[in-house]
């Protein structure tokens, strides 16, 4: 009977021996295991989250928003109504000097409930509560054509696609068809200001000036 053929691949060993498989290996212990069981213990032990999974928990806020977009436009109108009724204390401190702590407020409650890049042209109302701004490439009047089979961004494939998001939250909301028209591309002068604030401003004026 003939010999059977030794292996010459590169894994193989130069001898031609069989590879000795590691304890571990042969108990079907993985790798990832066998790296975490050997790292140097110490006292500090970090939240057991990868940035994979902090970055998914994030979206389930975010799809929560959209989900909930009726009660968020509801919501936001009596907000800004609020936020108006105050311009004569805005406009008593300076709109210049609120800007700060308002856009420190705005940032935080935005950014965790939309993932909010503070654009400072606020669209939500318009796009079913669903931020464009996430969008990697930043598109403001709906999807682009690489939109994969699930609905999700075909640049993040982990991340649901925004404006099929904002398709479905503006469908539950009662001024839903704003999302038809047309925005007005980002005006990069305005990153980082309080949306809040100018959106509360522009409406003080056109009042003013109805009632002048
Ligand atoms: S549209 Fe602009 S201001 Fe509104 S949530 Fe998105 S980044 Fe923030």
């Amino acid at each position: 009977m003939a010999d059977k053929p030794v292996s010459t691949t590169a894994k193989g060993p130069a001898s031609g021996a069989p590879e000795a498989t590691p304890p571990e290996a042969a108990k079907g212990v993985t790798q990832a295991t066998i790296v975490k069981k050997t790292a140097p213990k110490s006292d500090y032990k970090p939240s057991d989250v990868s940035p994979q999974r902090r970055v998914q928990r994030h979206y389930t806020v975010r799809l929560w928003s959209v989900r909930h977009s009726r009660f968020l436009e509801w919501f936001y109108a009596r907000f800004a109504d609020t936020f108006l009724m105050l311009h004569p204390l805005w406009k008593a401190i300076g709109y210049g000097r609120v800007e700060g702590p308002i856009k420190f407020v705005e940032k935080r409650v935005k950014g965790f409930m939309f993932d909010c890049r503070m654009c400072g042209q606020c669209v939500l109302s318009s796009t079913g509560m669903s931020c464009p701004m996430n969008c990697p490439k930043q598109l403001r009047n709906g999807p682009c054509g690489g939109v994969r089979a699930n609905g999700n961004c075909e640049v993040e494939p982990d991340m649901p696609c925004v404006w099929v998001k904002a398709w479905e939250g503006s469908r539950n909301m009662v001024h839903g068809d704003r999302i038809l028209a047309v925005q007005k591309p980002v005006d990069q002068s305005l990153r980082e200001t309080s949306a809040w604030l100018r959106v509360t401003a522009l409406a003080a004026a056109e009042k003013e000036k109805a009632g002048a």
